[in-house]
This record gives structure tokens, C-alpha cells and sequence, in this order.
């Protein structure tokens, strides 16, 4: 099978052909059909942090067709169309059997999401419904992320919210909010690359950052805003949204930094402001995503904004280190 394979950092992947997966006891065998680019990826290719290694096939954020179930498979069967969550346990732990792998002392975060096939634990696929396309499918991973920072917040009707960063996570932060009744849904950005994404996904402000950006912020949310999502992932940012944040409210960090950040506590005591952190999701909240792909209005669609071949994916991929105006990129293994 083709393949975009990682060799080593500061290299862009190779599309390579290498030998496809084999369900093994307990998997099933997908044919991708959709594989998102997700922040992390690029992360992950960047340096050693995630301890990623040369001949690795990365990508997590994907959905199929399930074409051979390996022995031991219980529910799947060949033809059905599944989302993978890429969070693996041991499936029998306390934190397994509450839905959140990603507590299991055998946790592992899977790939093989960019190759035309992969094999995956049953247990951590789950079926589409009947009128979700396989193609959207790829989305459910990032709304899991989302709305777990969400519940995470313990956001509740009414409140006004600010999300810092317009990535596919800030515009997913926003469906949700929206779609769980935030009174306000601000999102702020450097640039203004995806306001129309935003206004489509529910977002009811888009403010681009500046010096005065406080009192935009403020006139957008009636008020401070009661909770503030970081979705950038840069130092400096929980800083900023301490001094953007209402008194005794809420930032809640989404942004993957991977380097050291500061943090000037003295102006978050002062406001009693909580910092909470949101990693992952639980698979509950994955089924939520699921079921929030045929939502209509402000749908989540609206994330992706281009869908590109496995042999373009590598060039797709490198673009993406930059602020572009794109999205949720999607690679279409099957497409030559
Ligand atoms: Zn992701
Ligand atoms: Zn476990």
C-alpha cells in the first residue's frame, strides 16, 4: 500500500510503498478514507518530544471502511463505515472500561491515519450512523478534543466565551460552545483568514488581536468574558488570557505548547482566575462528535477547507507549518 512516511525531523514525508497492516486479534483492517492534518502532527515531526522515530506512519485523526476483522472481533464487520479515536488502552483497567483510555496505564496514542490502510483495536472505532459519510467521519477526533475542553470549562448556558486562536481546535471549541448555548462566542485571531469559518461554525464576534484588543473583546462578550479558551499553543498566551479573562473566570488551555512557558501568577491570583488544562477527550465525548456531524445548522463541515491526494499530502503537510488560510486539511488516501 501507499504510504506518507516520516524518516527524520526537518525532512518533509515520503510517499512510499510499504506493506499494508494486518488485523490482528481483536482489530479490524481499514480502508481510509479520510485522514485529517491535525497541529500536533506537525508538532510531532518538528523534534524529539513525542519521541516519534524514522519509518513511522503518524496520522490519528481518521475514519474507513472496515475490509477483514482479525480474530476475536465481536461487533464490526466488513462494510462498515467507522471513526477511529486514535487513543489506545488496555481496554479491561478502571479508566478503559469508564470510556477514557487516555487514563489507562497502557496508554498509547495510535497512527497510521495517512496510508491507505490501518489497523485498529475494535474497541476503539465506532460505527457512523446512517446519513454520515465516512469523508466527514475524520472530524469526530478533533470535535472529541474540543468538547472535552468544553466540559472541561464546565461551561454553562448563557456564558460568555472567548477563544484565542481560529485553528481548526478555536473553530471547534466555537461550534460547540455555541451549540451548548454560550451567550457570547468571540474568537480572536492575528489574522482575519477565517472569519466567514467562524461566523459558519457559530461564533457571534471575530476580532482580530490588536492593542485595544480588551475592550473589543469586552464590547463583543457584554463584559469580560466569563471563560477564555487558549487554542495557540505559544508562550506567552496564558498570560494573555489571564488579563483578558473576567475576574474569578476561567482559562482554559487547549494550545499544545511545547516549550517552556512563564506565567505571571501575581495577575492571576489577583483575579482569582482558574487555569485549567484539557488533553484528549473520553470516548463518550467522541460519540457526542459523532452524532454532531449532522447538525445542520452551523454544521461542522465548515472546518475543512480543502481535501488533498496521498501523493500531495507530503506538500500539503509542509505548507501547514505556516499560517495559511486553510483549515481542517483532509488527505483522501484512495483518491491516485
Ligand atoms: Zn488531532
Ligand atoms: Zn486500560
Amino acid at each position: 500500500m501507499k504510504a506518507a512516511l516520516f524518516d527524520a525531523f526537518g525532512k518533509p514525508l515520503r510517499i512510499a510503498d510499504i506493506d499494508s497492516p494486518v488485523a490482528g486479534p481483536g482489530q479490524v483492517l481499514l480502508k481510509v478514507c479520510r485522514c485529517g492534518i491535525c497541529g500536533s502532527d506537525l508538532h510531532m515531526t518538528e523534534d524529539t518530544t513525542f519521541g516519534l522515530q524514522g519509518g513511522e506512519v503518524i496520522g490519528h485523526e481518521f475514519s474507513g471502511e472496515v475490509i477483514d476483522v482479525g480474530p476475536g472481533v465481536s461487533h464490526l464487520r466488513p462494510g462498515d463505515q467507522v471513526t477511529a479515536a486514535p487513543l489506545r488502552g488496555c481496554g479491561t483497567c478502571p479508566a478503559c472500561k469508564r470510556g477514557e483510555p487516555a487514563w489507562c496505564p497502557q496508554f498509547s496514542l495510535i497512527g497510521g491515519g495517512y496510508a491507505q490502510y490501518a489497523a485498529v483495536d475494535e474497541f476503539q472505532c465506532r460505527k457512523l450512523p446512517w446519513g454520515i459519510s465516512a469523508a466527514d467521519g475524520a472530524l469526530a477526533e478533533p470535535l472529541a478534543v474540543a468538547l472535552h475542553g468544553i466540559r472541561r470549562a464546565r461551561m454553562e448556558p448563557g456564558q460568555s466565551v472567548l477563544i484565542v486562536g481560529a485553528g481548526a481546535i478555536g473553530l471547534a471549541v466555537a461550534f460547540w460552545a455555541r451549540r451548548l448555548g454560550a451567550g457570547r462566542v468571540v474568537i480572536a485571531d492575528i489574522h482575519d483568514y477565517q472569519r466567514d469559518r467562524a461566523m459558519a461554525l457559530g461564533a457571534t464576534e471575530f476580532v482580530v488581536s490588536g492593542p485595544d484588543m480588551a475592550t473589543r473583546v469586552a464590547q463583543a462578550c457584554d463584559g469580560p468574558p466569563q471563560i477564555v479558551f487558549e487554542c495557540v499553543g505559544k508562550p506567552g498566551l496564558i498570560d494573555h488570557c489571564v488579563d483578558l479573562v473576567a475576574p474569578r473566570g476561567r482559562v482554559l488551555v487547549l494550545g499544545l505548547c511545547t516549550a517552556p512557558d512563564h506565567m505571571n501568577s501575581f495577575r492571576a491570583i489577583s483575579k482569582e482566575v482558574d487555569i485549567t488544562m484539557s488533553v484528549f477527550f473520553a470516548m463518550p465525548e467522541f460519540e457526542m462528535a459523532i452524532q454532531a456531524l449532522d447538525s445542520g445548522s452551523y454544521a461542522p463541515q465548515h472546518l475543512i477547507s480543502d481535501t488533498v491526494r496521498l501523493v500531495d499530502m507530503p506538500d500539503a503537510f509542509e505548507a501547514l507549518r505556516k499560517r495559511t488560510t486553510q483549515c481542517k486539511v483532509l488527505i483522501d488516501p484512495q483518491t491516485a
